[in-house]
């Protein structure tokens, strides 16, 4: 608990006063890694996207700033000021708790409305006058659609969990509520993982958004940290320099499904600046001695290979282990990241998995026994579509947006010169 001689650590955001008593009344010592980022974002207006997860400290993250606006800037319009959008009843009901539990001090109405309980008391409630909603998808049109509310006066909007709202199916519903929201306001969204249909979302929904990011999870295998990147196919060989920049590959070890992929991998990331050394079936024994002796030694920063031609493969200090496609079974995905993580180095594991992957990777969690932290790489766009757009890598009218040309189509050797 902060006391008078220990200043109060939430101050320096320069929230509002009667927020900060309820904050240390509440025995928070520091802010949390999300509370850091979020906060002063929220605080000047920015829209924002946030990856994590209930847990982390993120109601207070978007709830404590939101609390400071209403309560330094006068209401222009009588009616509700901020919807916050959850995906379920238990997590409204928890998410309303923390913000009265913030608001303790202050005379802000913060009220709940969910299904599955009496709608008339919620009615009356909605009737009287609120300034924060919180709100599952349903029943939130149920009152809508009863004229209990308006967004006329609205300010903030916040949607939860987004990807589980895709997961339960709500995305029309919020697609109906977001069409009666004013489009002067400020809004975030948060969601554990950033799947196309949320990217595509948060594109129409927010403007300019900052992202704010909680560190993954620390896997249990000891000395290694794996990490499941969710993203189109088409956009694999787009974020997989994006993760290599990341993480500032030094020793990478990245697995492909087919030797040809294995070759058509390395030729794309040549291009990208990086010293690419490949192995596998197809190679000449000399070729594949010299590929792995290349990256021993430092001389290239990334292997590419393919399953067979790693069985077996000892390399001291690869930091991290990449499956560029998921491993056909459990057992391979054992095998791979076993090259990482020896003697005790340590070493991250991470795999791009693509919708239809999604069975497969599933099957290697269940026999890892535990579902593997999801991770997006920031500021990247998950929204580029896969159909016909010409860009300045693709000025030949060749195929698919932004993706290298020679990653798609591999008969095509040379792009005709631009003159
Ligand atoms: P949330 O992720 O918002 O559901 O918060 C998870 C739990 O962490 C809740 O019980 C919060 O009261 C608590 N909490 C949030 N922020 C802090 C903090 N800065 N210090 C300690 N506990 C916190």
């Amino acid at each position: 608990m902060t006391t008078k001689s220990t200043p109060n650590p939430f101050a320096r955001f320069g929230l509002d006063e009667r927020l900060l008593r309820a904050v240390a009344e509440m025995g928070y010592e520091r802010p949390t890694p999300i509370q850091e980022q979020a906060i002063p974002l929220v605080m000047a207006g920015k829209d924002v996207t946030g990856s994590a997860q209930t847990g982390t400290g993120k109601t207070a993250a978007f709830g404590l700033p939101i609390l400071h606006k209403l309560l330094s800037e006068p209401q222009k319009q009588r009616g509700l000021r901020v919807l916050i959008l959850s995906p379920t009843r238990e997590l409204a009901a928890q998410i309303e708790e923390s913000l009265k539990d913030y608001a303790r001090h202050t005379k802000i109405k913060i009220a709940c409305v969910i299904g599955g309980v009496a709608i008339g008391p919620q009615t009356k409630k909605l009737r009287e006058g609120i300034d924060i909603l919180v709100a599952t998808p349903g029943r939130l049109l149920d009152h809508l659609g009863q004229r209990n509310l308006s967004f006329g006066a609205l300010e903030v909007f916040v949607l939860d969990e987004a990807d589980r709202m895709l997961d339960m199916g709500f995305l029309p519903d919020i697609r109906r509520i977001i069409a009666q929201l004013p489009a002067k306001r400020q809004t975030m969204l948060f969601s554990a993982t950033i799947p196309p249909e949320i990217a595509k979302l948060a594109n129409s929904l927010l403007k300019q958004p900052e992202h704010v990011q909680v560190g993954r999870q620390a896997a249990p295998a000891v000395g290694i940290t794996h990490a499941v990147y969710p993203v189109p196919s088409h956009l694999k060989p787009l974020l997989l320099p994006a993760i290599l920049r990341d993480i500032g590959a030094r020793s990478v070890l990245v697995f492909t499904r087919t030797k040809r992929r294995a070759d058509k991998l390395a030729r794309h990331l040549t291009k990208t600046g990086l010293r690419i050394a490949v192995i596998h079936g197809d190679r000449s024994q000399n070729q594949r001695t010299a590929a792995l002796d290349g990256f021993k030694r430092g001389k290239s920063e990334v292997l590419v290979a393919t399953d067979l031609a790693a069985r077996g493969l000892d390399v001291e200090g690869i930091t991290h282990v990449i499956n560029f496609d998921v491993p056909g079974s459990p057992d391979d995905y054992v095998h791979r990241i076993g090259r990482t993580a020896r003697a005790d180095a340590l070493g991250d594991a991470f795999t791009l998995v693509a919708p239809e992957e999604e069975m497969q990777m599933r099957q290697i969690e269940a026999h890892l026994g535990h579902v593997l932290p999801r991770v997006a790489v920031r500021d990247f766009d998950y929204s580029v579509p896969a159909p016909e757009k010409k860009t300045g890598l693709e000025r030949a009218s060749t195929s698919r947006v932004n993706v290298p040309t020679s990653f798609h189509m591999s008969r095509r050797r040379k792009l005709p010169r631009k003159r």
